[in-house]
Formats: structure tokens, C-alpha cells, sequence
């Protein structure tokens, strides 16, 4: 497909089996990059909501029994059919979220479908622990056993890959799901319900769009639901548990980050600048992961403010479509605000100096210059709050005791990095930092096999890796007597 090509895009839900329309209001789906309507979704009504619950309750009784083999055969059809329509994914990504498309289409896809492919083969090798016989001629046996209807609730900055982890994780060992993408980014995962509805038995999947304070509030409340699996705000994780509280849902819960970069005085200063360039600004910085807050130590901090500063200007901004396009939009006029407001208001601390960027990019589209603030006390908003738009922070510290206590005082948990020449030194930071990932010497690789997810109020639930697996199962004790 030419990179301009506009595939057509799908705008019905999928409940038990069949592609239909919502009922609800109506959502416009804007591109980014222009702030022009793509194409308006309807959401699901109240009653759209109890059908697909109820699609996926009936349909656990016979998916729940369904063989490994064969879901994973299902999977790997998924897999074919994303590799085969890769650009047209690729595309709509782009145009829905403001994504390089090259960037979508060489390294989010990949990373896609390689999650799906492994969820296929890690749920027929997920085991329960033992069988053996701890009270004479009786055996037990520990089974792992799918929880029942997953409901899934999407954030807009990955649109498909929350989908592969929140779909097909959970049914890869038998869950049924009914899934809530963000009401900003259906387009994805509508073009993928075209398929589904024709691969899967009615009911396994079931696709509702809209509002978190309409359709997610109905599905994750819903008593039909067992388990609500949620990638979102701290606040809309808090609201998730407290609707749980009533019917005692299980909860999975991955809650944005603000991950420290801590760059002692022996690191590749070099390494350490190529990574943030990247890291800090793929997405256009909103990912939970972005190396957004950097710690260098008093040693290093003004040769690393030096080098990324020019780092930094030399970021490509431009059209998503354009092969040289580093940095596109941020999703939508209130996330550019919500950008603007907090560089402002560090604009206006004494301490605190804007050295690159810090504005709204003239012209059409929600673009925001690539930004370098410097000079934040561990204490101020800047350095606390997940900003989530392309901004870094370059903060100084003098011993490594103070960055690590500073990183564990943080209300976030999830990615960390720490750049050391020195063996002893990184592993001893990477022991005591208390996050779900810490890189060495590098910052930002995911992968299919580790888990993904964090503490405190970066939440618990881990997505990746046969630990994700083990979030979507139950552990169950079964006894034979056989005297
Ligand atoms: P959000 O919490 O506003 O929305 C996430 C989803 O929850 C959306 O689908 C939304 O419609 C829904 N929602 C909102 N209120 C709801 C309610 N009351 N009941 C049920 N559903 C509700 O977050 P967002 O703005 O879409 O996404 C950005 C956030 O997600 C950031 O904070 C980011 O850090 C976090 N995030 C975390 C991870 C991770 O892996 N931990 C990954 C990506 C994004």
C-alpha cells in the first residue's frame, strides 16, 4: 500500500457474532495531525453492553473447553491475517493516533503480532504446578483454570497492542472477553472485528466502543464480568476497584509510570543521549515507559543538558506519513493542553529553566516541540507527574543513595533505567530501585517473554509473559481418593 492510501474504516461493534452498529451516541474519530473528523463511531447503548456480556457468559461455557491446540491454532490465524494486512493496520494506526506510519509499520506491528504469536504458544504450555499424593491414596492436582468473562478497558496511545494484550492474552486460556477500546482509538480494532466475527466461535470476542464514563463504567460494573483488565489512569483505576468492591471482581490493573533515567557520572553520556532522543520522545512521549525524567549525577549533569539539548532540537516534527518524521501529534487539543499546562507551570518556578521547545507548534494538528526542562527539585510537579506528552526533565543528584530513595518515593512503579559503566554499581541501583522493569544501559525494550507492569500506583497487573497468563487463570485444587 502506498504510504497515503486510506483504507476504509469499519465503525460497527461485534456482539455475539454479528458486526452492528451502536446504538449510543455518536463519537467523532479525528486524525490528529490535522484535527479533521475521520469518521464518526456510534457507542454502545446500556443494552448493547448486557448482550455482549451475555454473548461472552455463553460462550465460556464451550471456549473454556476448548483445547489449547486449538485456540492457539485460532491465534496464529490472527497472526497471518495481521501480517498479510500489516499496512492497512499500520495506516489506520497512524491516521487515528498521529503515529509515524514507518515506525507503526516496522516496529509497533512487528511487536503486535510477535504478542499474539506468543500467547499462542505460551497457552499450551502453561501448567499447574503439581499432581502428587500428600495424604495417603489421595492425589491432588493443581490446575490453572480460565477466570470467566474478561471485561478490557483501552487507553488511546497503543491502540492494537492493548487490544493483543487484553484480547487475546485472556482467551488464549479460555476467557471470553468483551473489550472497551478508547473512544479516541476504535479504528484498529473495528477493521480487526471484520475478522474476528468470521474466526471465532460467536461471543469469544466481543468489541463495545465509547465513553469510560458510559459504556466502561456499564461493562466494568456489569456482575456478569468476572475480571476487569484495565491499562489506564490512576484515577480510572481507582474507579475501577471501588465498582469492584461490590461484586469482588479479580482486577488487572497497569496505571501510567514516570520513569526515572539515573545516569552516574561513569556512563556512555553518548548512549545515554541517543536513548532519550528515542525514548523520551517515540510516541510524541505518551508511553507510560518514556524516558522522561532524567537523574544525572552533579559529575555529568551539565555535559548531559549540553548533549541533549542539541539532541533534542534536531528532532524531525512532521506529517505521519512523511518517511522523515520523528515526531508526530499528540493525540487530541486537550492532551496538547494538558502538555502546556504543566511546562507552564514549571516555566514559572524560579529553579526551573524551559532550554528547547515548551509551546503548542504552529498550524493545524495538535503538535507539541520537543521540550527539555532542566533545573526540577525531586519536589516539584514536573519531576512528580506523568506529563505524557514530549517533554524531558533533566534533574542533578550527588549521591546514589538520594536517587534511589528519590525513585522509590515516587508514586509511580513501573520502568526505570540505570546507565553505569560499572557492574557493582548498576546492579546494586537495579536491586534496590523498586520498579516492574529496570533496563541497564538501555531503555525501552519490551519483549513478548518478560513481564510488563509495575508497583504502587503504576498498579499490578502484569501484561507480557507467562506471568500475564497466570493473571488471566485461576489456580484450583482438585482431589482424588482413591482408598
Ligand atoms: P484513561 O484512564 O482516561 O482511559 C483509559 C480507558 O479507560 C479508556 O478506554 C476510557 O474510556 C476508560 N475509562 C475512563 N473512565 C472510566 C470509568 N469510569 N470506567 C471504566 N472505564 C473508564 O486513560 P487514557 O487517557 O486513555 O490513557 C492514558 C493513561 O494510560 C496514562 O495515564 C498512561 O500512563 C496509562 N497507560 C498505562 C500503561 C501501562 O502499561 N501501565 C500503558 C499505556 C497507558
Amino acid at each position: 500500500m502506498d504510504m497515503v492510501t486510506t483504507p476504509a474504516f469499519s465503525t460497527k461493534l461485534l456482539i455475539n457474532g454479528e458486526l452492528v452498529e451502536g446504538t449510543g451516541g455518536e463519537e467523532k474519530i479525528l486524525n490528529p495531525a490535522t484535527g479533521s473528523t475521520l469518521v464518526a463511531v456510534k457507542e454502545a447503548s446500556r443494552e448493547q453492553v448486557n448482550a455482549a456480556v451475555a454473548s461472552a457468559q455463553a460462550a465460556f461455557k464451550t471456549w473454556s473447553l476448548t483445547t489449547p491446540r486449538r485456540r492457539s491454532e485460532l491465534l496464529l490465524e490472527v497472526v497471518e491475517h495481521l501480517k498479510k494486512n500489516i499496512e492497512t493496520y499500520a495506516r489506520l494506526e497512524s491516521l487515528n493516533c498521529g503515529k509515524p506510519y514507518l515506525g507503526m509499520l516496522n516496529g509497533e506491528m512487528p511487536a503486535i503480532i510477535d504478542a499474539i504469536r506468543f500467547f499462542a504458544g505460551a497457552c499450551r504450555v502453561l501448567n499447574g504446578s503439581a499432581a502428587g499424593e500428600y495424604v495417603e491414596n489421595h492425589t491432588s492436582i493443581i490446575r490453572r483454570d480460565p477466570v470467566g468473562v474478561v471485561g478490557s478497558v483501552a487507553p488511546w496511545n497503543f491502540p492494537l497492542m492493548m487490544a493483543a494484550w487484553k484480547v487475546f492474552a485472556p482467551i488464549s486460556v479460555g476467557n471470553t472477553v468483551v473489550v472497551k477500546p478508547s473512544e479516541q482509538t476504535p479504528l484498529t480494532l473495528l477493521r480487526l472485528c471484520e475478522f474476528l466475527a468470521a474466526l471465532l466461535p460467536k461471543g469469544v470476542v466481543n468489541v463495545v466502543t465509547g465513553r469510560g464514563e458510559s459504556v466502561g463504567s456499564t461493562l466494568v460494573s456489569h456482575p456478569g464480568v468476572a475480571m476487569v483488565s484495565l491499562t489506564g489512569d490512576v484515577t480510572t483505576g481507582q474507579k475501577v476497584l471501588q465498582s469492584a468492591v461490590t461484586t469482588l471482581k479479580r482486577t488487572h490493573l497497569e496505571l501510567g509510570g514516570k520513569a526515572p533515567v539515573i545516569v552516574f557520572n561513569d556512563a556512555d553520556l553518548d548512549a545515554v543521549v541517543e536513548t532519550v532522543r528515542m525514548a523520551g520522545f517515540e510516541n510524541a512521549g505518551q508511553d507510560c515507559c518514556a524516558a522522561c525524567l532524567v537523574y544525572a549525577q552533579s559529575g555529568v549533569y551539565e555535559k548531559v543538558v549540553e548533549k541533549l539539548n542539541a539532541a533534542i532540537k534536531s528532532i524531525r516534527s512532521g506529517a505521519p506519513e512523511n518517511e522523515q518524521t520523528e515526531l508526530g501529534p499528540l493525540i487530541s487539543q486537550r492532551q496538547r493542553d494538558r502538555v502546556e499546562s504543566f511546562v507552564q507551570r514549571a516555566r514559572t518556578t524560579k529553579h526551573i529553566e524551559v532550554l528547547t521547545g515548551g509551546k503548542p507548534t504552529s498550524g493545524d494538528g495538535f503538535y507539541y516541540e520537543p521540550t527539555l526542562v532542566v533545573g526540577a527539585n525531586v519536589q516539584d510537579e514536573i519531576v512528580r507527574r506523568e506529563v505524557f506528552g514530549p517533554v524531558v526533565a533533566v534533574s542533578r543528584f550527588e549521591t546514589a543513595e538520594e536517587v534511589i530513595d528519590w525513585s522509590n518515593e515516587s508514586h509511580y512503579g513501573l520502568a526505570s533505567s540505570v546507565w553505569s559503566l560499572n557492574t557493582a554499581t548498576a546492579l546494586k541501583a537495579a536491586a534496590r530501585l523498586r520498579y516492574g522493569t529496570v533496563w541497564v544501559n538501555q531503555h525501552f525494550t519490551l519483549l513478548s517473554e518478560m513481564p510488563h507492569g509495575g508497583l504502587r500506583h503504576s498498579g499490578y497487573g502484569k501484561d507480557q509473559s507467562i506471568y500475564c497468563l497466570e493473571d488471566y487463570t485461576s489456580i484450583r485444587h482438585v482431589m482424588f481418593n482413591f482408598s
